[in-house]
């Protein structure tokens, strides 16, 4: 099979269509309208076999994955997630892989309303990268380093329970049924689109949780020359962990990466309105001057936390 008549198939016609895609698969370029008023935000995310998935998995699987930490990505930055477009390198033109690999993207970019727009076609070590462009007004730019002294830290759901199935691929010591609905966390987590308006709103800065919710904090904190104090209690760490794998299960909610919920920082008077508006939302801790990452225990003694997390190197 040829690399056009694979290009063809199993890409040119899959996805979502949008009527801002002026000029989609097939030219050197595609091109894309940019409504005045909007800016455009852009983001990539490779997923490498050995590192971010098996070569067990579904390849379906892979695509959903692949798709929704790109629109993460989007949902942290308040940007409604437009377009993409496929960098595929692949060892061999495996048509059985390729089309639960296009009918797994096909699914997912039309769940999020993102159309497949472009990419390119090579030879090589299984690796899969994403390239997302999002969309969001003028003037609602959320950075990192937006925190502000007495914010209060929001997690947006609960956490662990992707890390935790991590672990037990490694080794398994739970019930198929709990580890079957952690894997689905892990595969098909859900990027958290439905709060990008909240932010828009309230957030002084965002990030979404990838690498660990201490590591990812920390980044918000460095870049806002401040520190943070969580409390203990208010950790969303997800039931069935806390259930199966009590002992390790606050380590996966803190040091544990892959859940994709948001992090972010409001004033504290947004919570009214969450409240009001039936946001569900965990407040885990307080912005302060004092620098560096800590957590009060439920005996009231507080502990610095490290901002260990997924590294790569
Ligand atoms: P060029 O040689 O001009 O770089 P290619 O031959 O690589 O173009 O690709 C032809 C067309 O197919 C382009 O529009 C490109 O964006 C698109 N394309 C290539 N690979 C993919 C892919 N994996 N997914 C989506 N579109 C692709
Ligand atoms: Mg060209």
């Amino acid at each position: 099979m040829s690399e056009f008549s694979l290009i063809r198939q199993y890409f040119k016609s899959i996805a979502h269509q949008r009527k801002d895609v002026l000029l989609g698969i097939g030219d050197d370029a595609a091109c894309l309208h940019v409504p005045n008023g909007m800016e455009l935000f852009v983001s990539t995310d490779t997923l490498v076999e050995g590192v971010h998935f098996l070569q067990t998995w579904d390849a379906y699987d892979i695509a959903s994955r692949a798709v929704r930490v790109n629109v993460s990505d989007m949902a942290a930055m308040a940007a409604t997630p437009s377009w993409v477009t496929l960098a595929l390198t692949m060892p061999t033109a495996d048509e059985s892989w390729l089309k639960r690999f296009s009918e797994g993207l096909t699914k997912t970019l039309n769940d999020y309303h993102v159309a497949l727009v472009g990419g390119d076609t090579t030879k090589g070590s299984l690796s899969i990268t994403l390239t997302i462009h999002g969309l969001a007004p003028s003037g609602c730019l959320i950075q990192r380093s937006g925190a502000q002294i007495g914010d209060c830290i929001i997690v947006s759901g609960y956490l662990g329970a992707a890390a935790a199935a991590v672990c037990q691929l490694n080794q398994q010591t739970i019930d198929d049924a709990s580890l079957s609905i952690m894997m689905h966390k892990l595969l098909h987590p859900d990027p958290r689109i439905d709060l990008i308006d909240c932010l828009r709103q309230y957030a002084t800065a965002a990030i979404d949780i990838s690498d660990g919710l201490a590591a990812d904090l920390n980044h918000i904190l460095e870049a806002s020359h401040v520190g943070a104090c969580l409390s203990f209690d208010a950790i969303p760490i997800h039931p069935l962990v806390r259930q199966k794998l009590s002992d390790q299960a606050l380590d996966y909610a803190l040091y544990g990466g892959d859940d994709y919920e948001l992090c972010f920082t409001v004033p504290s008077s947004a919570l009214r309105e969450f409240d009001k508006a039936g946001i569900e939302y965990y407040c885990i801790g307080r912005v302060e001057p004092q620098l560096g990452l800590r957590m009060t225990l439920p005996t009231g003694e507080v502990m610095p936390l490290e901002a260990k997390g997924y590294s790569h190197f």
